[in-house]
C-alpha cells in the first residue's frame, strides 16, 4: 500500500500552517491610521430618535439627548413611555431619567488600534437611538453584580447618579438573540447582536469581535457582537466588555 504519509504532503501541512499563522501576525500589526471600510453612509442611514449625525473631514460626530425611544419604568408612572420593570426586579427606584447633551465622534474609517486601550467607566458607545452603551462594570470599576442588575428594566439599561440612562445588556428594544445592528463603540466599529446574518454565533476574538460580512457591510467589515454567555444566569447578554478593537474618538458629556 502507498504511504500517504509521505514528505510531499507533510511540506504541504507545514507550508499552509507557515501562511496562516503570518496571516494572523501581519492582522495583529497592521497599524495604518486609517481603515478600509468606510462607515458613514450606515451611520448616516441608521441612527434615529433624538440622535442627529454630522460628517467633518475624516470623522463622524453624533449627538444625542441619550433619552431613550422606548418603554422603560424610568420614565415614571403616567408617562406614555412608562412600563414595569420585569417580575421581580426592583419596583420602587427612586431615579428618574433625563436629557444630556451627548457628542460622541468616531473615524469614517475605523482603524485596528497598535495597542488595545481598555474600555472604561461610562459610555463606551452609542445606540442608534442615541442612548450610551456602557460595559459590563459598575461604580469603583466592579462587574455588575446580581442586585445592580435588578435595577434594570426590559433593555438592561437603568440610569446612574446623574439621571443619564445606559445599555449594559441586550434587551427587549436593542437586541435579543438576532443579528441587529445595536450602534457602534468609540473606535467607529459596529457592535451587533449575538448572532451573525447567517443565524450562527460566532466565534469571538479577545476584544469580542471578528471579521466578516454583515447586512450593513456586505464585503465584511470588523464588528463586535454582543457577549453569548447569559451573565449570572439573569437573561441577560453584556454587550461589550473588555478593551477595544480600534483607536477610540472622543465622547463629551
Ligand atoms: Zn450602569
Ligand atoms: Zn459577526
Amino acid at each position: 500500500m502507498k504511504n500517504v504519509f509521505g514528505p510531499g504532503l507533510i511540506l504541504m501541512i507545514v507550508i499552509i500552517a507557515t501562511a496562516i499563522s503570518c496571516n494572523k501576525d501581519s492582522a495583529v500589526e497592521d497599524t495604518s491610521t486609517v481603515g478600509t471600510t468606510d462607515i458613514t453612509s450606515v451611520v448616516q442611514s441608521n441612527y434615529i430618535g433624538t440622535s442627529t449625525v454630522a460628517v467633518s473631514g475624516s470623522g463622524i460626530t453624533i449627538k444625542s439627548t441619550g433619552l431613550p425611544n422606548h418603554k422603560t419604568p424610568y420614565w415614571g408612572v403616567g408617562n406614555a413611555l412608562y412600563e414595569d420593570f420585569p417580575s421581580g426586579y426592583h419596583a420602587n427606584v427612586n431615579t428618574s431619567i433625563s436629557a444630556h447633551t451627548y457628542s460622541m465622534t468616531i473615524p469614517g474609517k475605523p482603524v485596528i488600534a497598535s495597542s488595545h486601550e481598555e474600555t472604561t467607566l461610562g459610555p463606551i458607545g452609542m445606540a442608534l437611538n442615541g442612548v450610551p452603551i456602557y460595559n459590563d462594570r459598575e461604580g469603583g470599576n466592579v462587574p455588575l453584580d446580581a442586585l445592580t442588575i435588578t435595577t434594570f428594566d426590559y433593555s438592561g439599561a437603568h440610569p446612574g447618579p446623574g439621571q443619564d440612562y445606559h445599555y449594559h445588556t441586550t434587551g427587549r428594544y436593542t437586541t435579543q438573540d438576532d443579528a441587529k445592528l445595536v450602534g457602534f463603540l468609540r473606535d467607529g466599529f459596529p457592535i451587533y447582536g449575538r448572532k451573525d446574518t447567517t443565524g450562527v454565533y460566532p466565534t469571538l476574538d479577545a476584544y469580542g469581535g471578528h471579521t466578516g460580512p454583515t447586512q450593513d457591510f456586505p464585503n465584511g467589515i470588523y464588528h463586535y457582537h454582543a457577549s453569548n454567555v447569559n451573565y449570572l444566569n439573569t437573561g441577560y447578554y453584556i454587550l461589550k466588555a473588555g478593551s477595544y478593537y480600534g483607536t477610540k474618538g472622543t465622547f463629551t458629556f
